[in-house]
């Protein structure tokens, strides 16, 4: 790629200060061709050049010592470190594949079909003659050059020739194996994977038992859609392998997750009435436990002033990780209802954090339901205890009623068995669970359900 090349494109550099209207319809039907080819030429250069640097094991800045981060944080920027990276593996292939090279650079071969041949004939099968190599290059070229095919037949091109020189059935070889889970702009986590039929058929068991539908308590059927209930059984496999995986014991169940949360996303803040007598933020948190060291009142009180509101009303800019919110380790922000709900049992593990992102302390050891405690609801509430749901106990999570951040207590007489939708749907929804003087769970619905609101027994008690 010479950069004289790119200099003498005179015709899209007048572009630049051409006024658009000026252009009859051919001359803009002209120009679109031609600065798509401008920007093929820019972007083959920006690979030579990376690549020239990585060959050199040039350090561009020690603070970013691998070249992708440092392609993703030059002030030109605009790279994300995926992008960045991508442009660093297209180089190396292509420093080592000549040939490629100059098919890319000429501009008649995609950057992604330069990357599927290059990382293809880098590790070609291992019973593929490496003589043969050059000419099965060519071949893979000349298939999708100058728009003559696509990413999908070169993909089955690739796979064919697997196949032609596997050892072991295609079906069969785990060298193929690939799994990606991507975090999307949105936080979600897209999962995408290929594996072999062994992985595949232990996959398919444990989801068909895990995901079967389960029938409403008069008999209707589940309604959640196959797609629903085979991820629903995802999270469900993950949890038991989180349950019996290495790692400390907390309450006969291991913590899950890893939570950055200030105390103050843990208090109750939604300023409606809240029917559990606590009247308001009586803050059980900046008590003994947080006391050491003298941080102990920044982490319940934003404002230093023990005992007062500040710092707990919605909006008021009340705690949060370095201003953030709670943050999971690996995907980032989480809502501060889904950090209470998963505070609740021992899911997770919150790293409780003061206003400068400090580290106070490691959960409360009175949040952990112990396996007594566990056993003595699974005897009083047998199941998801929502009125109408009796999901089985083993699908449920200890929820405190009155959470054990605004000082409510571990013990039968502040917790109830829900499953996880109805636990979801008692911290993000006007549904409301309490302990009757029958010493049962009662569920007070939103006033949209009932203007009355009026308590409904646990799921199978009735109403005295
Ligand atoms: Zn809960
Ligand atoms: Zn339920």
């Amino acid at each position: 790629m010479g950069i004289g090349e790119i200099r003498g494109d005179e015709q899209t550099a007048a572009l630049l200060d051409t006024e658009l209207w000026q252009l009859s319809d051919a001359q803009l039907i002209e120009a679109i061709p031609a600065v798509t080819a401008q920007i093929h030429r820019l972007q083959a250069l920006r690979v030579s050049l990376v690549g020239e640097t990585d060959h050199r094991r040039v350090v561009p800045d020690p603070a970013h010592p691998a070249l992708k981060h440092w392609l993703a944080n030059t002030p030109a920027g605009m790279l994300s470190v995926s992008e960045a990276s991508r442009i660093v593996s297209l180089a190396r292939l292509l420093r080592e594949q000549p040939d490629l090279a100059a098919a890319y650079e000429s501009g008649g071969l995609r950057a992604d079909l330069a990357v599927l041949i290059g990382a293809f004939c880098e590790t070609p099968p291992k019973n593929m003659p490496e003589g043969i190599v050059p000419e099965i290059r060519k071949r893979l070229i000349d298939e999708v050059s100058h728009g003559t095919g696509d990413a999908a037949a070169l993909r089955k091109s690739i796979t064919d020739l697997r196949d032609a020189f596997a050892q072991i059935p295609p079906a069969e070889d785990t060298d193929r194996n690939e799994f990606y889970a991507s975090q999307t702009l949105t936080g979600r986590v897209v999962i995408k994977g290929d594996v072999d039929s062994e992985t595949g058929e232990m996959l398919l068991t444990a989801l068909s038992k895990l995901s079967a539908p389960v029938p409403g308590p008069g008999g209707e059927p589940d309604p959640r859609p196959a797609a629903l209930r085979r991820a629903d059984a995802v999270t469900e496999m993950l949890r038991r392998f989180h349950d019996c995986g290495a790692g400390p014991v907390e309450g006969g169940e291991k913590p899950h997750l890893t939570v950055l949360v200030n105390i103050n996303d843990l208090h109750h803040c939604d300023g409606d009435g809240d029917g559990d007598g606590e009247g308001g933020c009586e803050c059980g948190c900046g008590g003994g436990e947080a006391g050491q060291g003298g941080k102990g009142e920044a982490a319940g009180h934003s404002s230093g002033s023990g005992g007062s509101r500040n710092g707990h009303g919605p909006g008021s800019g009340s705690g949060s990780a370095g201003g953030l919110g709670p943050l999971m380790m690996w995907t980032g922000p989480l809502s501060r209802a889904s950090t209470r709900r998963l505070a609740c049992d021992c899911i997770i593990t919150p790293i409780i954090i003061n206003d400068d992102g400090v580290p106070l302390k490691l959960g409360r050891k009175d949040r952990l339901v112990p396996a007594s405690l566990r056993r003595a609801l699974i005897v009083r509430d047998r199941c998801c205890a929502f009125p109408g749901c009796g999901r089985p106990a083993a699908w449920t999570d200890a929820h405190h009623i009155i959470h054990w951040a605004d000082g409510g207590e571990t013990d039968l007489s502040n917790t109830v068995l829900l499953c996880r939708n109805h636990h979801r749907l008692i911290h993000h929804s006007e549904w409301e669970v309490f302990i009757g003087p029958d010493l049962l769970p009662w569920f007070r619905p939103p006033r949209s359900r009932d203007p009355d609101r009026k308590p409904l027994p646990a799921h199978g008690r009735t109403a005295a």
